[in-house]
């Protein structure tokens, strides 16, 4: 399998200048996103602090994405369910396909609103953050599914292939989800309890009993993604150079903290790459 020198993980514009500075530096890389530049910069009303840029969100995205023709630079349209340190290099699962690469930026931004509480107690004992990777462990069981965006809808319908009933707990209004097994609500989450496992999903008045909770958000907490990365009040913790507590694995953007902003995350995208490029000569020889 193709060992590559980095793998830029995120699509937004922090994953997007991380891929742009790898291309110039000659670095062998692939950058894994579901889409360029993503929903927070597509959405944005009005751009007025990025240098050039006069405009809305939807204005600077078809800028970028004439500078990303005119550059040759490729995404690949998978999202990342897990990081893992596997001796010399990282493998990154998506769906249970692998790629491999000496070193990772992470740049895949952060949810608002964080984590409920629970959320990460039971990680891997009912809560779960892909239904592609787990829903077949709920065959004829109960579970939730909470969507941050309609974009995950086709995720609950695989797993209502598998449960028996899916509760869809959904942050927008409309869902257009329908099916036998499928039942929509439109509440907000509080909290996962349980024992051992997860029991239940405590909704705002009331609450649901499950045998698990997908939380099917754009951006996962970090540490559930990279396994072992270290974080502070939920950001990965980072130096001067991006460099996290794992040998090799950088990150970039929102993810690392505030201000959340689209020049920070830019800027923060190209010193992380200039960073791979410097840990490759020093633990690569290249
Ligand atoms: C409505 C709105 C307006 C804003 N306006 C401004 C503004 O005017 N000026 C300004 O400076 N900032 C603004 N911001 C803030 C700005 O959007 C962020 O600071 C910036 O987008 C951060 O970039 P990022 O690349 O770090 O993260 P994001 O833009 O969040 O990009 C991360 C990307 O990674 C993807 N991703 C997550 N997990 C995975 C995974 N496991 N595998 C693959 N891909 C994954 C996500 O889907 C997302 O597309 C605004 C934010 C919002 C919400």
């Amino acid at each position: 399998m193709k060992l590559y020198d980095t793998a830029i993980v995120g699509g937004g514009i922090a994953g997007y200048t991380a891929a742009l500075t790898s291309k110039n530096l000659l670095l062998d890389y692939i950058w894994f996103g579901e889409d360029a530049f993503g929903e927070k910069l597509r959405l944005a009303e009005k751009v007025t602090n990025f240098p050039s840029v006069q405009g809305s969100g939807a204005q600077f995205a078809a800028r970028l994405e004439e500078q990303m023709r005119a550059e040759n630079l490729t995404l690949t349209p998978k999202r990342i369910d897990g990081i893992y340190r596997t001796g010399d290099y990282f493998t990154l699962s998506s769906g249970g396909e692998l790629s491999l690469a000496r070193t990772v930026i992470l740049a895949t931004g952060v949810e608002a609103g964080g984590c409920l509480p629970g959320e990460k107690q039971f990680l891997g004992k009912g809560v779960s953050y892909c239904a592609v990777c787990d829903g077949a462990l709920y065959r004829g069981k109960t579970v939730a599914a909470l969507l941050s965006s309609p974009k995950f809808e086709d995720e609950v319908l695989y797993l209502a292939k598998f449960a028996k009933t899916v509760f869809c707990v959904t942050r927008y209004h409309g869902s257009r989800l329908a099916g036998e097994n499928i039942t929509c609500i439109e509440k907000r989450p509080v909290a996962v309890e349980g024992e051992e496992r997860v029991r239940r999903l405590v909704l705002e008045d009331g609450s649901l009993q499950v045998d698990g909770v997908f939380f099917l958000k754009n951006s996962p907490p970090p540490d559930a993604l990279a396994f072992g990365v270290e974080t502070e009040g939920g950001y990965v913790k980072v130096d001067r150079t991006l460099a996290t507590n794992l040998a090799g694995l950088f990150a970039a953007g929102d993810i690392t903290g505030r201000p959340f902003q689209y020049a920070k995350a830019a800027g923060e995208g190209c010193v992380a790459a200039h960073s791979v490029r410097l840990f490759l000569r020093e633990n690569i020889k290249k």
